[in-house]
């Protein structure tokens, strides 16, 4: 619950491809808001241990690898996840 005034920095940052992500490892990532796919952004070093963290709440901008909708989420929408447990659809 951050929104109005004062200064929230805002990172571009850039989903893996599919193919980038390897099942069984661990990754943050989002759920799209549009096409609803889980995606992943970021790998998780400590392999689901420790939930994802950041100094101050910050907004990142990335487009979705599947449906290619490019929307702000903040950083309470990260999503931690260990690829290759959804069966394909
Ligand atoms: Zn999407």
């Amino acid at each position: 619950m951050f929104e109005g005034s004062g200064f929230q920095a805002r990172y571009d940052v850039t989903a893996k491809t599919p193919t980038d992500v390897l099942a069984g490892k661990w990754y943050y990532g989002f759920e799209c808001s549009a096409c609803h796919t889980r995606f992943a952004v970021w790998d998780d070093p400590g392999a689901g241990a420790k939930p994802f963290t950041s100094k101050h709440p910050c907004v990142f901008r990335v487009a979705c690898p599947h449906c290619k909708t490019d929307r702000l989420y903040r950083t309470d929408q990260v999503q931690q996840f260990r690829a290759g447990q959804t069966p394909p659809a």
